[in-house]
C-alpha cells in the first residue's frame, strides 16, 4: 500500500467508527445527531465532492465523481426535506463509504497486477561492473560510456549491448524472446541487454549507451504501449459522452415524471420515493468496471504477448493483429534464415579468390545479408580503408570503390543499369553479378535456407483463418518460385524494389475486403516504406536490428515466423476478453438500473453490485496475460 492509499484507509476508518458510533449511542439532539453525521460524510466524502465540483467547473460534468456527489448529496437532502425526528444519514455516509472501499480494493490490486506484468518481463539491469585496475566495482548502467568494457558474471543479467572480448558461456534469452534455448556465444559476438548470463564470465566491450541498449528500448515500448488506444478504447469514451448524460436524463425524468403522473391521478406526489429511487440509478449507472478493466486487459494482453518474444507497440495494434487476413512476407532474413553460403564461383576472368575479396571488401559497410555472407565467405580480415565512395542501391545491390576500382556488385538489374553485358547462371540459388571498372567479371552464387519454422508457421497460419499468404521478394524469379512452393505460399512476386513491394502491398489492399486486415512481415532492412504502409507491420529479426524496432508495430524477438502465430492468438484471446467485459458490465448494470429504477434495488445493492462486477472484470482482465 502507498501513502495516497493509507490514508484513504484512514479515512475510512475514521468515517466508519464514526458511522456506528452515530448509531449505537443515542443522541438526543437532532442537531448534534445531523453536524456529527455531515462530519463523517465529509471525512469520507470531501475529495469525491471535491473533484465532482472541479469537474462542472472544467466542463466534464458527468464523471462517477459527479454520480456520486449528486447521490449523497440528494440523499442528505431527502432526510432534511422528510424532517424525521431520527435524522438518518447512514445512506449517504454508507455509499461514500462503500465507494470509497471498493475504489481503494481497485487501486490495490490494479496497481499490483501492472506490477507483475511488468515484474515477468524483468529485464531491466539493476547494475554494471566495470573493471577498473583489475578490480570490478558496480555501477548504475546509465553511467556506463560507449567501448567501455563491462564483466558479466555467472547468474547476471547482461546490462548494456555490447560485443564479447574475451570469455564463453550460454546465455537465457527467454524473458526477450520466450524461447527457452539457451544460446551459446563466445569472443566477438554481439550480446544484448537483457539476456542472463549462465554459465561463464564475460567480458563485453560496450555499443550502446543504456538509453539505446535493447532492455531500456524495449521496456519503453512496453511501458508505453498502453498510451496508444485502440479502437474498443475510443468507443467507451465516446460511449460515456452520450452514456452518462442519458443516465442523467433518466434520472431526472424518473424524480419529476411519476410524481407528476400521481398529482394528476391520486393527489398524493411521494415525491421522497421518486427522488430516492433516481438517485438509486444514479449511483447504479457509474460505469467504473469499464472504465477499469478494458485499459488493463489490453495492458495484460501487451505484458502477455511480449513475454512470448513478441513486441507490440500499442493496443489499438493488438485489435488490427486480432483481424488479420492476409499475411505478406519478405523472404530474405524473414522466411529463410539470411545467411547465405557461397556455393560457387563462376566465370571469374581473375582468381577466383580474388573476386570474392573484391566483393567481401566492397560489401564491407553494408548490413545486408548478402553482404554478411560474402565477408564470412572470405573469411580473412578485411582491410576497411580500402573502400570508399560506397552507394548502396537497395534492392539491387551496391557501388563502391576499392583500391580505386569500382566494384558493382549485384543481380541483373543492377548489371542492366550499368549496360554491363553478364553470363547467365544455370544453378539454382541468388546469382552475384561482379563487375570491376565496368568490365563483367564474374558471378557468386549463393544460397539461403529456409527457416525451419517457416513452413509450419503458413499452414498454422492457414489454420488460423487467414485467408491468403503471399510472399515479395527482390530476388529472381527461379529461387522465389522454389521457395514459394515449398512452404505453400500461395502467391509470389518477385525481381521486386523496395518500391515495387509497396505497389503490390497497395493492390493487396485494395482487393481483400475492408474489414479484414493485412500484416507485412518484414526483416527490417529496406522493408520500413511496406512496414509502414501495411496496416500492421510486423519486424523480423530485431535481435540487433534498431530499424526494425522503429519501424514496425510488432516486433518479434526472434527471428521465428511461428510467433506471428502467436501473436495473433494473443490477440485474439485479448480481444474476446475485452468483450466479455463489455457485455457482462452492461448486462449486470442494466439489470441493476431496472430494479433500481422500479426501487427494487436501493443504494447499497447498488454499490456492491458496482464493486462485484469490477472485480470479475479485473480478473478477466488478468486471464490475458496467461
Ligand atoms: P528480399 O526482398 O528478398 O529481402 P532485397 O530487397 O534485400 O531482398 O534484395 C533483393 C536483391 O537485390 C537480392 O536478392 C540481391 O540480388 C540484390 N542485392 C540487394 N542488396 C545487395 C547487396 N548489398 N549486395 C549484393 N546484392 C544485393
Ligand atoms: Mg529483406
Amino acid at each position: 500500500m502507498n501513502k495516497k492509499q493509507k490514508k484513504v484507509l484512514i479515512r475510512i476508518i475514521i468515517s466508519g467508527v464514526m458511522l456506528l458510533l452515530i448509531n449505537v449511542i443515542p443522541i438526543e439532539s437532532l442537531i448534534l445527531k445531523t453536524v456529527l453525521s455531515l462530519i463523517a460524510y465529509l471525512i469520507i466524502g470531501y475529495d469525491i465532492l471535491r473533484k465532482a465540483f472541479l469537474g462542472i467547473i472544467h466542463g466534464n460534468v458527468f464523471d462517477e465523481n459527479f454520480l456520486m456527489a449528486v447521490a449523497t448529496i440528494g440523499a442528505i437532502a431527502l432526510t432534511i426535506y422528510k424532517n424525521e425526528k431520527d435524522g438518518d444519514y447512514n445512506e449517504a455516509i454508507m455509499v461514500m463509504l462503500l465507494y470509497q472501499i471498493g475504489e481503494l480494493f481497485q487501486n490495490i490490486a490494479v496497481g499490483k497486477s501492472r506490477k507483475s506484468i511488468t515484474a515477468l518481463m524483468d529485464i531491466r539491469p539493476d547494475y554494471a561492473n566495470i573493471e577498473v585496475n583489475n578490480e570490478l566495482t558496480q555501477v548504475s548502467p546509465e553511467e556506463v560510456k560507449v567501448g567501455s568494457t563491462i564483466v558479466v558474471k555467472p547468474g547476471e543479467k547482461i546490462p548494456l549491448d555490447g560485443r564479447i572480448v574475451s570469455g564463453t558461456s550460454t546465455l537465457n534469452t527467454s524473458a526477450l524472446t520466450g524461447e527457452s534455448l539457451p544460446k551459446e556465444v563466445s569472443t566477438g559476438d554481439d550480446v544484448i541487454s537483457g539476456c542472463i548470463n549462465m554459465t561463464g564470465v564475460l567480458r563485453i566491450k560496450t555499443t550502446k549507451e543504456y538509453s539505446e541498449s535493447t532492455a531500456a528500448k524495449i521496456l519503453d515500448l512496453v511501458e508505453n504501449a498502453s498510451s496508444r488506444k485502440s479502437k474498443s478504447e475510443d468507443f467507451i469514451s465516446k460511449f460515456a459522452r452520450i452514456y452518462t448524460p442519458a443516465v442523467c436524463l433518466s434520472a431526472l425524468a424518473l424524480a419529476i415524471l411519476p410524481p407528476v403522473f400521481n398529482i394528476i391521478l391520486s393527489n398524493d406526489a411521494n415525491w421522497s420515493t421518486w427522488v430516492y429511487r433516481a438517485l438509486t440509478f444514479l449511483v447504479i449507472s457509474c460505469p467504473c468496471a469499464l472504465v477499469i478493466s478494458i485499459p488493463l486487459s489490453f495492458f495484460a494482453g501487451l505484458g502477455g504477448a511480449s513475454r512470448n518474444g513478441v513486441l507490440i507497440k500499442g493496443s489499438n495494434y493488438l485489435e488490427t493483429l486480432s483481424k488479420t487476413k492476409v499475411v505478406v512476407f519478405d523472404k530474405t532474413g524473414t522466411l529463410t534464415k539470411g545467411v547465405f553460403e557461397v556455393n560457387g564461383i563462376h566465370h571469374s576472368e581473375i582468381k577466383e579468390s580474388e573476386l570474392l575479396e573484391y566483393a567481401a571488401t566492397a560489401e564491407s559497410y553494408s548490413s545486408h545479408p548478402i553482404a554478411k555472407s560474402l565477408q564470412r565467405a572470405y573469411g580473412k580480415k578485411i582491410d576497411k580503408t580500402r573502400v570508399k565512395d560506397i552507394k548502396e542501391i537497395s534492392g539491387e545491390g551496391l557501388i563502391a570503390k576499392v583500391d580505386n576500382l569500382t566494384i558493382a556488385i549485384g543481380n541483373t538489374k543492377l548489371m542492366n543499369s550499368l549496360n554491363i553485358e553478364y553470363n547467365d547462371c544455370h544453378s539454382i540459388g541468388t546469382i552475384i553479378h561482379v563487375a570491376i571498372d565496368d568490365e563483367y567479371a564474374g558471378h557468386i552464387v549463393i544460397s539461403d535456407i529456409e527457416k525451419p519454422n517457416s513452413r509450419t508457421a503458413i499452414a498454422a497460419l492457414k489454420n488460423l483463418g487467414v485467408e491468403k499468404t503471399v510472399m515479395l521478394t527482390g530476388d529472381a524469379k527461379k529461387v522465389a518460385e522454389s521457395v514459394a512452393n515449398d512452404l505453400g505460399l500461395d502467391e509470389v512476386h518477385y525481381e521486386l524494389l523496395p518500391a515495387d513491394k509497396v505497389v503490390q502491398v497497395e493492390k493487396l489492399l485494395k482487393e481483400k475486403p475492408a474489414k479484414s486486415k493485412l500484416a507485412f512481415v518484414g526483416d527490417g532492412i529496406n522493408d520500413a516504406p511496406v512496414l509502414a504502409r501495411a496496416d500492421i507491420g510486423i519486424a523480423m529479426g530485431a535481435l540487433g536490428s534498431d530499424a526494425a524496432i522503429e519501424a514496425a508495430d510488432v516486433v518479434l524477438m526472434d527471428d521465428d515466423p511461428l510467433k506471428i502465430v502467436k501473436g495473433i492468438k494473443i490477440s485474439r484471446k485479448c480481444i474476446s476478453i475485452v468483450y466479455e467485459n463489455i457485455i457482462f458490465s452492461f448486462l449486470v448494470k442494466f439489470v441493476c438500473l431496472a430494479l433500481g429504477a422500479i426501487g427494487i434495488a436501493n443504494m447499497w445493492v447498488a454499490i456492491f453490485a458496482d464493486v462485484g462486477v469490477m472485480i470479475i472484470a479485473v480478473l478477466n482482465a488478468i486471464r490475458a496475460l496467461k
